[in-house]
C-alpha cells in the first residue's frame, strides 16, 4: 500500500489517519481528474472551487519533555505539529516522576524534544521502558556550555550541586534560546521534510523575536551599576541569564531544587546579602517561596517579585509563553535592581 503523505506510519491510530487522508485525496482527485494518482497527488492545482477538501493532514507527533521546549516546538512548528508535555506548566522537571501515560505518548512519537545536559535525569529510562526507537533532539546542543561550578562566583553557599556538571538552564538566556529553536527546527525538517520552508519560516521569525528581546534587555541593564546586579533566587536556575547581562545570582539550593538548604548556608547567605548589600531576593514558580522569604525577613533585602524558571504557568498570565516568562524576568529582575527605564510602581 502506496502511503500518499509520504511520512512514516507510526501507530494503529497513525496509519488510520493516513489512510483517511489517502482515501480522501484519491476522491478529491477522482472528481478533478488529475489523472494517474501519483507522489504528487497531494496538488490539485485545476482542482474547482466545488471540490471537496481533502482531510487534514495528520500532524507530527512531538514529545516535549517540560512546558518551555513545548512552547518552543508549537513556535516552529505552527499548525504541523501535534505536542504533548511530559512535565506540565507550573511544575518542576527537576523532580519529576513519570507516568505511563508518559511512556505511551513518547511510544507513538515522531520526535522527542528534550533540554539535555542532565535537566531531565528521568529520561533515558522513560525512553528505552517506552521501546520509542525514534530521533531524539537535545535542544541545547551547540550552546555555550556554563560549568555548574563556575556560574555561582566563587564558592558561596549555593553549591549543594555536585562540581563539574554542566548548568542545563540554558534557556534563561535569549542568545543561547535561539540555538534551541535552530536544533528544533532542524529536526522537525529532518521527521517532516515537506514542510520544511515553514519550519524555516517560522524559526526565523521567532529567532528575530528572541534577538529583540536580547537587544532589550542588554540595554536596560548596561543602565544599571555593574556592583548593584546582585541578586538571590532560590536555586541556581539563572546561570546563562547572568551570564548575559552581567547579574550575580545566588542562591541557598543548588542547581537542582532536590533536597533542603543547609542552616549554615542559609546563614552564609544572610551574611552575604547584608555584606553585598544585596537589593532583592526572588521566588521561583516552581518552588516553595518560603525560604526565600525567610532570607529576605532575616537580611533586609526585599522580596522582588516572582521569577519563573524551569516551568511556564498557566496560572499566571505573566508567564504562558518563552517569551511572555522572559520578557516578565528581565523586567522583573531590572527594575528590582533600580534601572531607572521602569516606571514606578504604584
Ligand atoms: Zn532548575
Amino acid at each position: 500500500m502506496r502511503t500518499c503523505i509520504g511520512e512514516p506510519e507510526r501507530g494503529a491510530q497513525r496509519r488510520r489517519a493516513v489512510l483517511g487522508a489517502c482515501a480522501a485525496l484519491a476522491v478529491a482527485c477522482g472528481l478533478a481528474g488529475c489523472g494517474p494518482a501519483g507522489d504528487g497527488a497531494r496538488s490539485t492545482p485545476t482542482a474547482p472551487a466545488a471540490a471537496p477538501t481533502a482531510a487534514p493532514e495528520p500532524k507530527l507527533a512531538v514529545v516535549a519533555t517540560f512546558s518551555i521546549l513545548a512552547d518552543m516546538v508549537a513556535n516552529v512548528g505552527g499548525d504541523r505539529v501535534a505536542i504533548t508535555t511530559l512535565v506540565a506548566a507550573d511544575s518542576d522537571a527537576h523532580v519529576y516522576s513519570p507516568t505511563p501515560a508518559n511512556a505511551k505518548a513518547i511510544a507513538s512519537a515522531a520526535l522527542v524534544v528534550v533540554n539535555g545536559m542532565g535537566f531531565e535525569g528521568w529520561i533515558d529510562k522513560l525512553i528505552k521502558a517506552s521501546g520509542y526507537t525514534g530521533p531524539v533532539v537535545v535542544a541545547a546542543e551547540g550552546i555555550r556550555a556554563i560549568k555548574a561550578a563556575q556560574h555561582a562566583h566563587g564558592h558561596g553557599p549555593g553549591h549543594a550541586h555536585r562540581h563539574g556538571e554542566l548548568d542545563p538552564h540554558a534557556w534563561q538566556s535569549p542568545v543561547q534560546a535561539q540555538r534551541y529553536v535552530e536544533n528544533i527546527a532542524r529536526a522537525l525538517i529532518a521527521a517532516d521534510p515537506a514542510h520544511e520552508e515553514a519550519y524555516r519560516q517560522r524559526a526565523a521569525a521567532y529567532v528575530e523575536a528572541l534577538r529583540r528581546l536580547d537587544e532589550g534587555a542588554r540595554a536596560r541593564f548596561s543602565a544599571i551599576p555593574a556592583e548593584q546586579r546582585r541578586v538571590i533566587t532560590g536555586h541556581d536556575a539563572f546561570g546563562y541569564f547572568g551570564d548575559a547581562y552581567g547579574v550575580r545570582f545566588f542562591a541557598p539550593r543548588g542547581m537542582s531544587t532536590e533536597g533542603e538548604a543547609s542552616a549554615k548556608g542559609v546563614a552564609q547567605l544572610i551574611a552575604q546579602i547584608r555584606a553585598q548589600k544585596i537589593r532583592a531576593v526572588f521566588v521561583e514558580n516552581i518552588s516553595d517561596p518560603r525560604l526565600v522569604e525567610q532570607l529576605a525577613r532575616e537580611s533586609g533585602a526585599r522580596v522582588g517579585g516572582v521569577l519563573f524558571s524551569d516551568a511556564l504557568s498557566v496560572k499566571d498570565a505573566r508567564a504562558r509563553t518563552y517569551l511572555e516568562m522572559m520578557r516578565h524576568n528581565i523586567d522583573t529582575v531590572a527594575t528590582a535592581l533600580g534601572a531607572d527605564a521602569a516606571p514606578p510602581k504604584p
